[in-house]
């Protein structure tokens, strides 16, 4: 254990029992095939079947629609034990803390029946599509359209850096139904992939880390989709729906943050012991000790606040503004501290076979993505005065 005095408030006995359950099953099946998915760039599609049938995916779901019926101490554990496990390309972070919330707050009752069971099972995956080749940041000048017709609507237009979107079964298309507004003119439109000829994938792109992550282009050439697929009641609420469900993504990136920055110092700390240089254990250097000194009070800082930030969260009251701190300051701090732990491997930490090179590649994309670390920096800068 890293930190000897302190342990999250919020981990009970039974989710003490979860965390255990869920450490067996990535051991056991996900671990063995974790190499091969980096080298293909995709996870096998049956993982998604096995963590369905494990009870892994929407924890945070009533049962009555096939979900685990817990809270979001749930989803919590389920994402830390996998990144500790050092599997970072599993998509479940986005399919059950971002994806189904959507569905379930904003869908109907037929909607809820008809996608949430089998995104349980994992008979679906979840994607969404915010960004678009021209448009990430800017979110309220997307160009994609959906235009009715009937009882349908036609979707046009190509997104981009989609996570999950080479498996996707369904994806959270934000498009806009009025392209003359601005954020009034967004609405969520959920595409079913299976066998519709507007819907199209294109490459599953090379990243710089998670790369067993799909990240891809997703294309829509006059799609049809029944207006019933519509997220809410009326048309123009997708742009209020997102930024009322962003604070749990910013969240939850904020925590994996933590446990990338707590597996690298863990990992560190094995490596300075065992590793002797001029005759003594790297450790033994003031150096070494001031640097993991500094990076286990910046990962306890960060362990605390984000915990407090999940209190908050349960209890509905985590404030964009505060989600938007954890995400920019546990982000940098995990690229930082990453980087300081990799330093203390020297020529080892460059090499793919040391965990400790793949924790970096994996950290950069997190001051990126979720909203870039600027932008969160922007949100916060506005409630300054
Ligand atoms: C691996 C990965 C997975 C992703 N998964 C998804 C996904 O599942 N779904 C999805 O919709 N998107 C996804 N994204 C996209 C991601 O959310 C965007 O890349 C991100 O929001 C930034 O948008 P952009 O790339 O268009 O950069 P831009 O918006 O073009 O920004 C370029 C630079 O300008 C800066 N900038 C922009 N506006 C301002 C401002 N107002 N003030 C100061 N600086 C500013 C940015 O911070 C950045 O440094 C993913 C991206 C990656 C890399």
């Amino acid at each position: 254990m890293l930190f000897e005095n302190y342990q999250s408030p919020w981990l009970d006995e039974e989710l003490k029992i979860l965390q255990d359950a869920a450490q067996r099953f990535y051991q056991k099946e996900f671990v063995p095939l974790n190499e091969k998915w980096i080298e293909q760039g995709i996870v096998d599609r049956d993982a998604w079947l096995k963590a369905g049938e494990a009870g892994l995916l929407c924890a945070e779901i009533p049962t009555e629609y096939g979900g685990g019926g817990g809270d979001y101490r749930h989803e919590t554990v389920i994402m830390e034990e996998m990144l500790r496990a050092g599997v970072s390309g599993f998509g479940n972070q986005v399919h059950s803390s971002i994806v189904v919330p959507y569905i379930f707050h904003y869908g109907n009752e037929e909607q809820k029946q008809r996608w949430l069971p089998k995104m349980a099972s994992g008979e679906m995956v979840g994607a969404i599509a915010m960004t678009e080749p021209n448009t990430g940041s800017d979110l309220q000048n997307i160009r994609s359209t959906a235009i009715r017709d009937g009882d349908d609507y036609v979707i046009n237009g190509a997104k981009t850096y989609i996570s999950n979107g080479q498996h996707a079964d369904l994806v959270i298309v934000v498009v806009k139904t009025d392209p003359t507004e601005g954020a009034k003119g967004i609405s969520l439109i959920v595409v079913e992939t299976e066998g519709n000829p507007g819907f199209e994938r294109g490459r599953n792109l090379k990243k710089m880390g998670q790369k067993s992550a799909d990240t891809s282009e997703l294309f829509f050439a006059d799609c049809r989709i029944p207006v019933t697929n519509r997220l809410g009641d009326e048309e123009g609420k997708g742009f209020y729906q997102l930024m009322q469900q962003l604070p749990q993504e910013r969240l939850s990136i904020a925590q994996s943050a933590v446990v990338s920055m707590e597996r690298a110092i863990e990992i560190t700390l094995e490596f300075v012991k065992d590793r002797k240089v001029f005759g003594r254990r790297v450790l033994d250097f003031q150096n070494t000790k001031f640097k993991l000194a500094e990076c286990k009070t910046e990962a306890l800082i960060a362990r605390t606040f984000v915990d407090q930030c999940l209190i908050k969260h349960l209890d509905k009251e985590l404030d964009a503004t505060t989600a938007s701190m954890a995400k920019y300051w546990c982000t940098q701090k995990q690229c930082e501290i990453v980087d300081e732990c990799l330093q203390l491997h020297g020529g080892a930490g460059y090499m793919d076979e040391y965990e400790i090179s793949r924790l970096y590649t994996d950290a950069r994309v997190q001051k990126i993505y979720g909203g870039t670390n600027e932008i969160m920096k922007e949100l916060i800068g506005r409630t300054l005065g």
